[in-house]
């Protein structure tokens, strides 16, 4: 990849996006992936990892605030939340925002992705990593989630696609051990594809998540740059009423909890579970 050209992502043959490269600000090979952030006129500064775009600092918040306030405000007072993956740093930024949470874990298996976009994407992390309630583990995220003592109210999972060390994180060995270290009334979500072109990867993992959680299903929001439509992100409790609160209750813990958001508002949070009806066909058969 060099400065001036044009660079397509590699996620899906035969259709894709592509993305003018301005400018190449690092690029490294690292023991798990390889990682580039690169400029572009339209959406900021672009980490991709493997050929595949991780973030955009133009439409990153639609993503890290629909991961995050949606099963935070959900849980009501979350007061321990684990990451796994995350490694721009910019969902832990969402996470801190939350004064309530007390103890902040984050498992990502890379540490040149924190180190790079530290550096590289300052925006994204802002100054998250200084918050005195974190504690980053440098592991691979199924590993964690299945030695850890520790137990978590929320944990998200803020992987990339399931394509090399992502792969690990949808596999039951992972929701199994994700479901064994959540509190009562504990949230799981993860990044779970767009459903138009990766429609098995949610079939898979609303199959492999109903084995041991039980209640299982999605939320939605479109994020431009994870294009074919709407990315569905996989939420797993044991509590069915945490899926689905009143309106009035997710709007007053917004209130309360202090925040202002680009893109999540209590209306999205409760339409953002309504989904298409292909998705529903393909999970009942
Ligand atoms: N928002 C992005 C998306 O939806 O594609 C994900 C962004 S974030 C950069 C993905 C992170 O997951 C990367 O930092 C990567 O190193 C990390 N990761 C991949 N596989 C992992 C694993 N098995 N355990 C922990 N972290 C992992």
């Amino acid at each position: 990849m060099t400065d001036k050209e044009m660079w397509y992502e590699t996620l899906h043959a035969g259709f894709g996006q592509y993305f003018s490269v301005d400018k190449v600000l690092y690029r490294e090979q690292t023991g798990h992936q390889d990682l580039v952030i690169f400029e572009n006129s339209v959406l900021g500064r672009v980490m991709a990892l493997d050929g595949v775009v991780q973030t955009t600092e133009r439409d990153e918040f639609i993503y890290h605030e629909m991961m995050t306030h949606v099963p935070l405000l959900a849980h009501g007072a979350p007061k321990d939340v684990l990451i796994i993956g995350g490694g721009d740093g910019a969902m832990l930024r969402e996470v801190n925002r939350h004064q309530n949470i007390e103890k902040i874990t984050m498992v990502e298996i890379d540490a040149g992705v924190v180190t790079f976009c530290k550096q590289y994407l300052p925006n994204h992390s802002q100054s998250a990593y200084d918050d005195p309630r974190f504690t980053l583990v440098i592991d691979d995220g199924v590993n964690f989630v299945s030695q850890t003592s520790e137990k978590f109210d929320v944990i998200i999972s803020d992987c990339t696609d399931p394509i090399g060390p992502g792969e690990s994180l949808f596999t039951s060995d992972f929701y199994q051990g994700c479901h064994r270290c959540l509190n009562p009334n504990g949230i799981f979500v993860a990044q779970n594809g767009v459903c138009f072109l990766q429609q098995d990867e949610a079939v898979n993992s609303h199959r492999k998540l109903g084995h041991y959680f039980a209640d299982v299903s999605f939320y939605q929001a479109a994020v431009p740059t994870y294009y074919g439509g709407i990315m569905t992100f996989a939420w797993a409790s044991d509590n069915p009423e945490l899926r689905q609160p009143d309106a009035a209750t997710i709007a007053s813990r917004f209130a309360a909890a202090g925040l202002t958001c680009r893109y999540y508002n209590p209306a999205i949070h409760t339409g953002s579970f309504a989904l298409p009806q292909y998705l529903l066909n393909a999970l009942a058969d």
